[in-house]
């Protein structure tokens, strides 16, 4: 390799965590320069029967960037925007690019990457792509995976592959080859005849996901699309060396609503009312993470912006090709919302000034839970992106209160509402083995009470080391088989990021 590769103790000990509750140390950490960088490593790792695991910023919730594994790091050199192109509506990058960056070049061609996370400042493009990322806006722009156009990738063996939409034709063209790349075009459509029935019935209901594998979009598409297949993957499929992504038009002006609640049940149910007026975002945030951010110095001017002391405030966007009609969307649901008796106050931020504030706190949500931590009690992630049907939201909250109640837990609520999707963190202490059981049996209840609604486990922080082990549970003895099917046949000797997805070790297990 050209880049660094280091295996020193205080390198493998920074690179033992992510954001999530898990920690391994790994073997080493390598630095690459370039895809045939990745290619080699991978190579290496292969003749030495040694795992290999890609990352980013490692800002994964579930733990899917920690492993017994050489990490290879793409954040460090392979950050470069290699073209952004106006005609196309498309950018391509390489895998360490940060979303912010990306953000600003696609800005001066008034184009935007739709989805994106509270982590836009650090998390990159090749991370979205391997949890199948989505944030605040993807009630307009989707996730990461309706956005991916075409991806260099590094297999298993060190060989290198371009996965793109082929048309259902050209797929027996593909499968002649006699590499690792044909035998993907071989097998895996049969794979998915073999289980086109599982397929149609295992997957949750609901669009927003980030668990498993999606055999639910091989079965769908036409064309064999294989890039978008492997988006969620974890790292486990393959290493991702250049992404070409789709871009979106930015909106030309944005108008926000924030409705102050007295309560987080009531916030939710005038989401619906919100959502008549096709808004970009419908955020919530209750008044455990307005308290935390009351007490840091840089959201002080919030307390004289906000009216009262709410119990939860809801931030619907609604977009504009100019700042009257974004402001429009505002004032029709602020008059509706004030009809249906939703609320007690609306605040109308319309002008960048007003809204930079405001967008702050609802950014900072999940950071602010996270340095509320006393001790060795933090707010912990393993039950927080479940999604259901918007629709369904107020059963569902209702439900999951009742769950942390029963089991004496308390929590911030934060989330996309839009979408169905709460960031729900219960405060625990995990260095007691009492709690550890708890969390067991917090996480099974949720896992249950999300199947009954037809949700996701897991909308858009992927499976790791949190959820992966309740895959099974999830999509069936028969989908999950062919799942564990799809990681021999990509990755037959077990060496990219093992024991995410399938094969896990218990979720209890590798804790910090
Ligand atoms: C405070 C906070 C807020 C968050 N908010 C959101 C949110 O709003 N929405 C959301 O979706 N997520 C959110 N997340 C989760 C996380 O930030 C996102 O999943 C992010 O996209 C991960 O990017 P990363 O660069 O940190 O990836 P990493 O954590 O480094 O990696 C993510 C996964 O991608 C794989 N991967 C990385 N690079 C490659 C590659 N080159 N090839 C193949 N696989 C690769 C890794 O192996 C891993 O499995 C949040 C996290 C935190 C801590």
């Amino acid at each position: 390799m050209s880049g660094d590769v280091r295996d020193d103790p205080y390198t493998r000990s920074i690179f033992s965590r992510d954001a999530s509750a898990y920690s391994i140390e790994p073997l080493a950490v390598a630095f690459p320069r370039d895809a045939e960088d990745v290619a080699a490593a991978v190579r290496v790792c292969a003749q030495h029967g040694v795992p290999v695991l890609p990352r980013g910023a490692g800002t994964s919730l579930a733990g899917q960037t920690v492993g017994r594994a050489v990490i290879l790091d793409t954040s460090r050199h392979m950050d470069s925007i290699l073209q952004v192109d106006a005609h196309t509506r498309s950018a391509r990058v390489q895998p360490g690019v940060v979303q912010d960056d990306l953000n600003r070049a696609a800005a001066r061609h008034g184009l935007l990457f739709g989805p994106d996370t509270s982590t836009s400042n650090r998390a990159t493009i090749g991370g979205m792509i391997g949890n199948n990322s989505a944030g605040s806006g993807s009630v307009l722009y989707g996730m990461t995976i309706d956005h991916v156009i075409s991806l260099d990738v590094v297999l298993s063996d060190g060989s290198r592959a371009t996965l793109a939409p082929v048309d259902i034709a050209r797929v027996a063209q593909h499968a002649a080859a006699d590499t690792l790349e044909g035998s993907l075009y071989r097998r895996l459509p049969a794979l998915v005849e073999a289980h086109r029935a599982a397929i149609g019935s295992g997957f949750p209901d609901y669009w927003r996901r980030a668990g498993g594998y999606r055999l639910d979009r091989l079965a769908g598409s036409s064309p064999f699309d294989l890039a978008r297949f492997v988006v969620g993957s974890e790292g486990t499929l393959v290493m991702i060396s250049e992404a070409t992504v789709g871009l979106v038009p930015l909106p030309a002006a944005k108008a926000i609503a924030v409705g102050h609640f007295t309560s987080v049940s009531g916030a939710i149910a005038a989401t619906e009312d919100a959502l008549t007026f096709g808004p970009s975002a419908v955020e919530l945030i209750d008044k455990t993470i307005l308290d935390l951010s009351r007490q840091k110095l840089e959201f002080a001017a919030l307390g004289s912006i906000l009216d009262g002391d709410p119990g939860a405030l809801l931030f619907v966007t609604f977009n504009g090709d100019s700042p009257a009609e974004a402001a429009a969307g505002v004032e029709k649901l602020a008059e509706l919302w004030q009809r249906h008796g939703h609320g007690y106050s609306t605040l109308r931020a319309t002008t960048p000034a007003q809204q930079g504030a405001l967008l702050r706190v609802r950014s900072a949500g999940l950071g602010l839970l996270m340095a509320a931590s006393t001790g060795t009690r933090r707010p912990v992630a393993f039950i927080e992106d479940t999604a259901v049907d918007p629709a369904r939201l107020s059963d569902y909250t209702a439900r999951f209160a009742a769950v942390l109640r029963g089991h004496g837990l308390d929590a911030g609520f934060y989330g996309h509402c839009s979408v169905g999707c709460l960031h729900i963190r219960p405060f625990m202490d995990l260095t007691k083995p009492a709690e550890v059981n708890t969390m067991r049996a917090v996480a099974e209840e949720i896992r249950d009470l999300v199947k009954e609604f037809g949700g996701a486990n897991s909308s858009e922080h992927g499976d790791g080391l949190a959820r992966s082990e309740f895959n099974r549970h999830i999509f069936g003895d028969e989908l999950y088989e062919a799942m564990r099917e799809v990681k021999r046949i990509f990755d037959p000797d077990n060496r990219l990021n093992p024991g995410k997805i399938v094969d896990s070790p218990r979720m209890t297990e590798n804790l910090r």
